[in-house]
């Protein structure tokens, strides 16, 4: 009978990383592995904050290697390049710091069950410039990366100079719920400016930014009144909504459109969709157009010691249509039921049921400084808008659930507490 351990457990986000707690307190270190290319984990829905500087990425961060220790799990630092199923092992890269030296040569480790949890990036649909001057909110660094800018250009277009400063000119391409977010955070961001007097910034006269979106509204996968609503809330924090725009070309100073418009842009975000990481295609598994890893509905791959879940993976809808979409609640609900299928397994038993999503429905912040807080969500069919506290509770339940998971609903709670103590002392917005 062929091995069943160790359960490697390959990206330690939203999915994996809440999998590899449960299954390591149950079963232990020696029986499950979490292995990803970075050293701290840090929630995906929250990177908008992050890049506008609402978030302090060195206080939201959690480290593998504490929840290793805390949850009973083995992390092993590494990024997967390629597998081997007949010997069952997976390949590693090299791992080089900033200065090229290297910090662990290439590696090989054997698994009994393998899943596969690596997310997604952006997909630029092959735009001319994207690549190369968008930036994408993907993971961590590129959300500093962005904020550094943000933060540099507001501070060098206003320091030194007599006259009046042009506005820092901001494009948002996608107007899915992460380009709607990151636009309305942005201007809270530079009212927190405004707030500690950095050069006196006003969102109205130092920030333009313009949404670019290619249907014919924004929030497109949500109901049309939820839209209308968004644009009108959005329009009112001066920020320019553009529907029906296909953008053809990024530059270093503005974007094109197929019509041959152009939008001035200092700093440009693409949000405009997603894919699964390249080398997904390579691993002799079957993958879509978006290189996700086709899984049936007991998020099993081909390979039946290969499971598959989270945003790299293409999962039936059971009891609904097509294909279940990539968000953190399917991430979340694919981690319980892998846990009493693994689980199960592991006792040598089958848990005959399949998966089966429940849409809690979809919020979208827009904004969340006290007074002005407000979101948006779809319920079964219904819409509906809420303000203020109450907002941002049901916005962080999803956050909120996902570190009760991985940590227990005390630790949880103690976070909570002492971020919200912090909160008190520190700056709103990062300003470092
Ligand atoms: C700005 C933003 C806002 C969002 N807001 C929401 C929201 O409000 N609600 C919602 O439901 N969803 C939201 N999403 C989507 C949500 O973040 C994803 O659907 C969810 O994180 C997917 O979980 P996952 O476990 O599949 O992947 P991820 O959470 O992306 O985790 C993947 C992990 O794999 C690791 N990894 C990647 N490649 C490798 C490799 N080769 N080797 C080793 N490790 C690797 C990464 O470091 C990462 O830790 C948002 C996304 C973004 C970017």
């Amino acid at each position: 009978m062929e091995t069943i351990t160790p359960i490697v457990i390959v990206g330690g986000g939203a999915g994996g990383l809440e999998l590899a707690a449960k299954l390591g307190r149950k079963h232990g270190a020696e029986q499950v592995y979490l292995i990803d290319r970075e050293t701290d984990h840090i929630w995906k829905p929250s990177l908008h904050e992050v890049a506008a500087g609402t978030l302090d990425i060195h206080r939201e961060g959690l480290s593998y290697f504490m929840l290793a220790r805390d949850c009973n799990f083995t992390f092993i630092l590494g990024t997967l390049t390629g597998l081997d199923k007949d010997s069952k092992q997976i390949h590693l890269a090299e791992a080089l710091n900033e200065a090229g030296q290297q910090l662990f040569p290439k590696r090989t480790l054997n698994y009994g069950t393998l899943v596969i949890a690596v997310g997604s990036k952006s997909n630029f649909f092959n735009t001319t410039g994207a690549e190369q001057y968008a930036i994408t909110l993907d993971a961590t660094a590129q959300a500093e990366n962005f904020r550094l800018k943000l933060l540099h250009a507001l501070t060098s277009n206003v320091v030194g100079s007599s006259h009046e400063p042009k506005p820092l000119q901001i494009t948002i391409v996608g107007g899915g719920a992460t380009g709607v977010e990151l636009a309305a955070e942005l201007t809270e961001a530079i009212a927190s400016f405004h707030f500690y007097g950095v050069n006196h910034l006003t969102p109205e006269r130092h920030l333009s930014i313009t949404l670019l979106e290619g249907a014919d509204r924004i929030l497109a996968a949500l109901p049309p009144e939820l839209s209308a609503r968004a644009t009108r809330l959005l329009q009112s924090r001066h920020i320019r909504v553009c529907t029906g725009v296909r953008v053809t070309e990024v530059q270093a100073a503005q974007l094109i459109d197929s019509e041959g418009n152009v939008y001035p842009s200092d700093l440009c975000v693409w949000a405009a969709g997603i894919q699964a990481p390249l080398f997904l295609r390579d691993l002799g598994l079957e993958t879509n157009r978006m290189n996700q890893l086709m899984v049936n509905a007991r998020l099993e791959t081909m390979d039946p010691f290969i499971y598959a879940m989270g945003d790299c993976a293409q999962a039936p809808w059971m009891g609904g249509e097509g294909y279940l979409p990539a968000r953190a609640q399917v991430a979340h609900q694919q981690a319980s039921y892998l846990y009493k299928v693994l689980s199960a397994r592991l006792r040598g038993e089958h848990h005959p049921a399949e998966f089966k999503y429940k849409d809690y429905g979809s919020l979208v912040a827009v904004g969340h400084t006290k007074g002005v807080g407000s979101l948006m969500g779809v319920l079964s069919g219904k819409s509906w808008f809420v303000e203020g506290l109450v907002a941002r509770t049901m916005y962080m339940s999803l956050h909120l659930m996902h570190h009760a998971a991985v940590m227990g609903v005390m630790r949880t709670f103690s976070i909570v507490l002492g971020r919200l103590l912090l909160k008190r002392s520190a700056p709103r917005i990062k300003l470092h």
